[in-house]
């Protein structure tokens, strides 16, 4: 500890993130990329943009990239912000949005950015038990509080919830802002984007990083009403006027216009990952339903932290969460190509008859 840290670093509990091993040869099944790499088209956009326009700054407002998006999804461009990452657009959702006197709500068991935000931004929060079926039970929401927010589906659960029951939680709460977490909604989530005229409390973010197979470029965007996307605009421009580089905004437009490249990768995503549910499930594993690119599993004789060292050994890295406690018999594994997924199986069934 350094006595010249101001007394909020001195309390941080930083997030941690999945391993990014420096090893070539490892499956790497720990951080829910997805395992088709972006569309060509994406690559072609951004080696047309190298040359010497980069030593201009990029558009602060991010237009192009915004309207590609409202396009996409059927909205205006002031119902969009883009960000650095879901991660920035969500730090700036929590000091913009949720900074309030009630407690801000969401699972104990969920994305664990969460907590570390409100410990960097000073908010007051409660967690709400996930049911006994890692389920988000809504009537538990009903309580006072300075927002909500949730993945859907859930993470490392997986698990999505009905629209009917996000949109049962938006009405109940018309005096909070509730923010849907859509990092995974493209594998087969119902998204909440078409209630974003309905609901003016409603926020909904989601990632170029999972679906559209961007994790290294860094792009996210936050979905709403134009009061919200306002004070999130507010806050970006208080902390980094051009969070959205050139680099990244070509690409990411060229992401969201290869509508074709991105169904084929998630419907093959989608494929995978049931025929591995099928066989886990014959292997003496439990696994939760997914929404997801990824399962959270767990083996009915093997606990997860031996299973994910095993596995480990047999150079798969799949991702283990040492708590809550309720989640330490499971692994998160994201699904892989259909032979890295063989592999998976091998490796398994190895372990298991040892
Ligand atoms: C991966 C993930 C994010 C962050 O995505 P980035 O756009 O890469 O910052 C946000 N929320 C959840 C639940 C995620 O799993």
């Amino acid at each position: 500890m350094s006595q010249f840290w101001s007394d909020i670093v001195h309390d941080l509990t930083p997030y941690v993130p999945g391993e990014q091993p420096k090893l070539k040869d490892l499956i790497k099944l720990n951080t829910n990329e997805n395992p088709y790499g972006p569309s060509p088209k994406v690559l072609e956009a951004l080696k047309a943009e190298v040359g010497d326009s980069l030593r201009l700054y990029p558009d602060p407002n991010s237009d192009r990239l915004k309207n590609t998006i409202a396009d996409y999804h059927g909205l205006s461009a002031n119902q969009v912000f883009v960000g650095n990452g879901s991660d920035e657009v969500l730090a700036h959702i929590f000091q913009g949005l949720f900074k309030h006197l009630r407690p801000l709500i969401f699972p104990d068991i969920t994305y664990s950015f969460y907590p570390v935000y409100c410990g960097l931004y000073g908010i007051e929060y409660e967690a709400i038990p996930l049911d006994r079926h890692f389920e988000i039970n809504i009537h538990d929401y009903d309580r006072p509080n300075g927002g909500i927010i949730f993945p859907n589906p859930n993470a490392p659960t997986g698990i999505p919830l009905e629209l009917t029951r996000v949109e049962a939680l938006l009405q109940k709460n018309r005096h909070s802002v509730v923010v849907v977490d859509e990092a995974y909604v493209d594998f087969g989530t119902e998204s909440a984007v078409k209630l974003i005229n309905v609901y003016p409390n409603l926020l909904v973010t989601q990632s170029l990083s999972k679906a559209r197979s961007l994790a290294g470029l860094r792009v996210g965007f936050a979905l709403g009403h134009p009061d919200l996307i306002e004070a999130l605009t507010r806050v970006k421009d208080s902390f980094n006027s051009y969070p959205i580089d050139r680099l990244a905004e070509a690409g990411a437009i060229a992401a969201i216009e290869d509508v074709d490249y991105f169904d084929k990768t998630c419907q093959k995503v989608m494929a995978t990952r049931e025929s591995l549910i099928k066989r886990l499930d014959g292997m003496g594993f439990v696994v939760l339903p997914s929404g997801g690119n990824f399962i959270f599993a767990k083996h009915k004789a093997v606990d997860g932290a031996q299973l994910s060292e095993r596995l480990r050994e047999q150079k798969i890295i799949v991702r283990h969460f040492k708590k809550p406690e309720r989640i330490t018999p499971y692994i998160r594994i994201t699904i892989g190509t259909e032979l890295q997924t063989e592999q998976l199986i091998n490796a398994l069934t190895l372990i298991l008859s040892q």
